[in-house]
């Protein structure tokens, strides 16, 4: 090397003391080639898998595909037995036993597989001046606007009165019929653009057409509806009343698709939080020998605050872990204080477009790799976590030393808005936690946008927590 080539001692520096998140594309061009082989299957995944039913039915089948049996407390279970258990059809929990003692801690894994959508209401099917309308009730933030003038899907379970299951989903085949939610043309809409944009689209405006056909009986009052009914006697063997024994859920209907010239992105339905669920499930599947027995945890009802039986702010997962402690005769609470966990989900990537609303700083960026966020929240936190420096330490090693390329963000600005994950619920637990996820773009929106760099470092991450 030559005098003029050699680094100014302020270059020198510089390198040493500052420090910037590595660029994957020039430090390592050949993670592009596994991330779009990784990016295959979990495309395909999301295409068929648009709620937390069929998340949960999916994965429990992958599981017991990898050889993972439900957990029975009073078996014997030796390092690398794998065991799973399902909660109520919308939850799975997966654990492959460690070398170490269970007294030692597990290396917990969260994630929700439950997304942002139109719910049916109990009673959603009626008629107006010649269409049929299903009546929903959104679930989760989402931005109303959004959901008109796409196709849609429905996919769900109903009961009927005699226990019957019949399960539902239209829309997704190429030759199913779609459902759909009408919004003004431009010519009227005057009154409706000087609207502020949270209310352009009203919750009571998502009206959801399913049939314009009528039941040629001049004798009935509602000849629309009574076609729609008939059609679904004759597909389901249902009438009106089995829909109060229905969950029945709406989303952007068709495939995952990738976006760019260069294929480097995805657009699909609910990669919050599958992005995070899919790799989750993977890492735990691959996971042969670990040190530390695993519990990686798919939940559902996230979006609405971890609601409900099947959500984290049930005991479900602290009963499993105390299942799992009297199965090794240790105490639960051991257990407890000497684990580690992340709470895997998403966080809003760097929108160039809307950059006002972002701390260049602090946020995450597509393509740079899964995402650290000591603490999520709003308003000074509210709602967080707040990971200590201690577990910080713990996982950004966990990390460095398995060459996973990571980013540190939080979801924009300070009092921007803001928005919690599950860590509040596993620290409820006494677990060290942290959030660890995958930027998203437009997320909440019917169809989203992630990098398929990130999703596989969100694969590669927790494989090395399991490590
Ligand atoms: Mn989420
Ligand atoms: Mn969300």
């Amino acid at each position: 090397m030559s005098d003029n080539e050699k680094k100014s001692p302020a270059k020198e520096l510089e390198e040493q003391l500052t420090y910037r998140t590595p660029d994957i594309a020039q430090k390592d061009p050949a993670e592009f080639e596994k991330a779009f082989d990784f990016c295959e299957p979990y495309k395909a995944f999301l295409t068929e898998i648009k709620t937390e039913r069929e998340f949960a039915a999916k994965a429990a089948g992958m599981l017991r595909e990898a050889g993972y049996t439900p957990f029975d407390e009073t078996k014997a279970y030796k390092p690398g037995d794998k065991v799973y258990y399902e909660n109520r059809s919308k939850a799975v929990i997966a654990t492959t036993f460690g070398t170490k003692p269970l007294s030692e801690g597990i290396r917990l894994n969260a994630a929700h597989i439950d997304a942002p959508r139109l719910d049916l209401k109990a009673n959603p099917l009626f008629e107006r001046k010649g269409l049929a309308y299903f009546k929903p009730h959104y679930y989760g933030g989402l931005r109303k606007y959004q959901w008109t003038t796409i196709p849609l899907s429905l996919h769900g379970v109903i009961y009927k009165k005699d226990g019957e299951k019949i399960t539902v989903r239209i829309g997704e085949d190429p030759a199913d019929p779609v459902f759909y939610i009408s919004d003004l043309l431009p010519h009227l809409a005057a009154h409706q653009n000087a609207r502020r944009l949270s209310d352009g689209i009203r919750g009571e405006e998502l009206n959801i057409i399913v049939g314009s056909l009528l039941y040629p009986d001049e004798d009935v009052k509602e000849p629309v509806k009574l076609k729609v009914l008939q059609l679904l006697h004759e597909k389901y063997g249902i009438t009106e009343a089995d829909f109060y024994r229905a969950e029945l859920e709406v989303t952007a209907a068709g495939p995952a698709r990738d976006v760019g010239f260069d294929r480097s992105l995805i657009a699909a339905v609910g990669h919050d939080d599958r992005v995070c669920a899919y790799p989750a499930l993977r890492a735990e599947i691959d996971t042969v020998s670990p040190t530390y027995t695993t519990v990686t945890v798919l939940t559902d009802k996230e979006e609405i605050g971890s609601v409900g039986t099947t959500g984290l702010n049930s005991d479900y997962v602290l009963h499993y872990i105390e299942a799992l402690a009297d199965n090794a005769g240790v105490r639960v609470r051991q257990v407890l204080t000497h684990s580690l966990s992340l709470s895997s989900d998403v966080s809003a990537a760097y929108d160039p477009t809307f950059a006002d609303v972002f701390e260049p700083n602090n946020s995450c960026y597509l393509g740079k790799g899964c995402v650290l966020s000591k603490y999520t929240g709003a308003r000074g936190k509210s709602g967080s976590n707040d990971a200590s420096a201690e577990t910080m330490y713990k996982v950004i090693d966990i990390m460095n030393s398995n060459h996973v390329y990571w980013q540190a963000g939080e979801i924009g600005k300070v009092d921007e808005g803001g928005g919690g994950t599950v860590a509040q619920y596993i620290a409820h637990m006494d677990i060290d936690v942290v959030d660890l996820g995958v930027p998203v773009l437009a997320m909440h929106a019917p169809v989203e946008v992630v990098s398929k760099l990130d999703v596989y470092e969100a694969y590669k991450a927790f494989r090395a927590f399991y490590r």
